[in-house]
């Protein structure tokens, strides 16, 4: 056709929100999880060189060495993350552009109710106060955050509307969403890790994202027995019971998730 090169499409970036094309300018930077969660400067554990590490004898005897007498393993272990092992990778935190500006400048008050939740370490007793409109909000930020996620590219969720209607209580798509609280089960040597990443299960597959607190497994299966940690839609009842690390069997899907990504070095 005359002229067919002309149509050549400069909306380019669709949002995964409003589904729309916008030019790259017009699109947002944000970050995932919030940035108010721990999301900047982040770090890579280089997961190669710390087992390389722990195994060899010089490492034994520095973290044990009698300068560190006194101070707990975190201590010597943080310190020790910092110096040998941590390479800045996203010295702004870990951003993507899935969304336009206004459906971010939306979500952001999803990310502000879930600032509540976190702020607060997730209590119950805390959280339950709050306003069912808030609760559903934290839900919300949590399920909007994996629209960001690379490792989510191409999904076709079906909690788009779900998020785009702020008053809308019920989900029944076919994910769900589980939260772990991190304890020293889930960080080796006090480590909170926050890679997102993927796991394929015969069942369905395991989208997980985290921050400095907690861990989020957004599943399209049933969890398995003894990996079923807190399904955030509960935070909708009068109350809930906070799951952590230890509370599962081997460390539940973040203890595979972990021995996954140290496997791929
Ligand atoms: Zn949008």
């Amino acid at each position: 056709m005359i002229g067919g090169s002309n149509l050549k499409r400069k909306r380019s970036k669709q949002c995964a929100l409003c589904e729309n094309f916008f030019k790259n300018s017009e699109m947002s930077e944000e970050h995932y999880p919030a940035k108010s969660t721990g999301n900047e400067d982040i770090v890579a554990l280089d997961f190669g060189k710390m087992v390389d590490l722990m195994m060899s004898e010089k490492v034994i005897e520095k973290l044990f060495h009698k300068d560190n007498q006194g101070r707990t393993l975190e201590e010597v272990s943080g310190n020790f993350f910092d110096e040998e092992l941590a390479q800045t990778l996203y010295p702004q935190g870990r951003t993507a552009r899935s969304l336009c500006r206004q459906c971010n400048t939306f979500l952001g008050k999803y990310d502000e109710a879930y600032k509540k939740f976190f702020d607060n370490d997730g209590a119950p007793s805390i959280i339950k106060g709050y306003q069912k409109l808030t609760r559903l909000k934290i839900i919300k930020a949590i399920f909007a955050k994996y629209l960001s996620v690379p490792e989510c590219k191409g999904q076709n969720f079906d909690f788009i509307t779900f998020l785009q209607e702020e008053n809308q209580e019920t989900y029944e798509g076919k994910w769900g969403l589980y939260c772990i609280k991190r304890d020293y089960s889930t960080d080796l040597f006090g480590l909170g890790h926050l890679t997102t990443g993927v796991m394929t299960y015969e069942e369905g597959v395991i989208f997980v994202l985290s921050d400095e607190k907690f861990i989020f497994h957004l599943m399209d299966f049933e969890p398995h027995e003894g990996y079923r940690s807190l399904n955030m839609m509960e935070l909708l009842n009068k109350t809930y019971t906070l799951i952590s690390g230890r509370d599962l069997h081997d460390g539940g899907y973040h203890g595979h998730f972990m021995i996954q990504e140290m496997l791929k070095v």
